[in-house]
């Protein structure tokens, strides 16, 4: 069954994109993410394509995203002690803050610090690597009409302006009919057009191209200007941190009506009193419905630390481990 939010469809557009990266030019590395971008685009589902020996040096920095001020440490930190205003380009604001970055890359182990003469001094722990081949983003529109193709056109016409995308695309959904031609005609021709059916849930073979999108990015890429970089650095790293599973820090899986359900091969949530997929905007602590999980399931073999809406998000974490060990291992 095809879940009718467009929260919903977003999840199974992810999950698939997990399973059949590229849609049309073969199996690549990748890991994917969801409601990302800059101040002026925010993209619905974003994929990063790895280099995996690349990408498996970026894990051992952690789990977590590396924000845009530690980046600038973790990518600037020298093989070799050195005062960090030695080291470091000037950041364009004021020092103290990187002396603030410093210190907070060094409790997560990014870097090493050490106090000399009065001075911060550090150096790399491993260099940053370069894991980031290539950025897609994808506007998702399972019930695309006039007004939503008009509105796609003008969003999806930026990222083809701006380039910071490598790759463009409109996923929307058809369960089995053919998407309508005028519509598609109002998308920009740069942008791939990707028909899904759901209705069996999200399988590899859910999606087809409709057609093929453009390669956005400039004909030399180490042309892209270093702020062009800088930002599609922070956009992945924060798509790694953050990943598409993470809804459940914006939901309530504490909430006794809470679960995960099967689509196929992806897991959504699902809502038992209303008996849907709920939207990260009311399944909220402010939802009517919601009632804690009591307390007794807490200990009836599940995690000592919590109940099933722990158990859930233990779920979820390991499944996006096993996504990350697979884009790591991949040749
Ligand atoms: S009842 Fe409300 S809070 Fe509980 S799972 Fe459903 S939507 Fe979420």
């Amino acid at each position: 069954m095809t879940p009718d939010a467009e929260f919903g469809y977003e999840l199974l557009v992810c999950r698939y994109a997990e399973l059949a990266w590229h849609p049309s030019d073969g199996s690549r590395p990748a890991i994917v993410a969801r409601q990302l971008g800059t101040k002026e685009r925010r993209w619905d589902t974003v994929v990063i394509e790895v280099d995996p020996a690349a990408f498996g040096e970026r894990r051992a920095f952690g789990e977590r995203t590396i924000d845009s001020d530690l980046l600038h440490v973790v990518r600037g930190a020298p093989a070799e002690w050195a005062w960090y205003r030695d080291a470091l380009p000037h950041p364009g604001y004021p020092w103290r803050y990187v002396r603030q970055a410093v210190h907070r890359a060094a409790d997560r182990d990014l870097i090493e610090k050490r106090r000399r003469n009065g001075r911060i001094e550090f150096r790399r722990t491993r260099p940053y690597p370069d894991w980031v081949e290539r950025i897609v983003a994808v506007e998702n529109k399972p019930d695309l009409d006039r007004s939503a193709a008009d509105r796609l056109a003008d969003q999806l016409e930026h990222d083809v302006e701006t380039a910071l995308a490598d790759e463009a695309w409109l996923a929307t959904e058809t369960t089995g009919e053919r998407v309508e031609p005028a519509l598609l005609r109002e998308i920009p021709v740069e942008a791939g057009i990707l028909a899904t059916d759901f209705s069996e849930g999200v399988h590899g073979n859910a999606g087809s191209v409709t057609w093929h999108p453009s390669d956005l990015s400039p004909a030399d890429r180490e042309c892209r200007d270093p702020e062009a970089k800088t930002l599609r650095l922070e956009i992945a790293e924060r798509a790694y941190g953050k990943g598409w599973r993470s809804f459940h820090d914006t939901m309530r899986p504490d909430c006794r009506h809470f679960e995960l359900r099967r689509e196929g091969r992806a897991l959504v949530p699902y809502c038992a009193a209303k008996e849907k997929v709920p939207t990260a905007r009311e399944c909220a602590g402010s939802c009517p419905s919601f009632s804690p999980e009591p307390p007794q399931w807490r200990t009836n073999g599940w995690p000592i630390d919590g109940g099933p809406g722990k158990g859930f998000e233990q779920v979820l974490a390991r499944r996006r481990e096993r996504e990350r060990d697979r884009a790591e291992r991949v040749e």
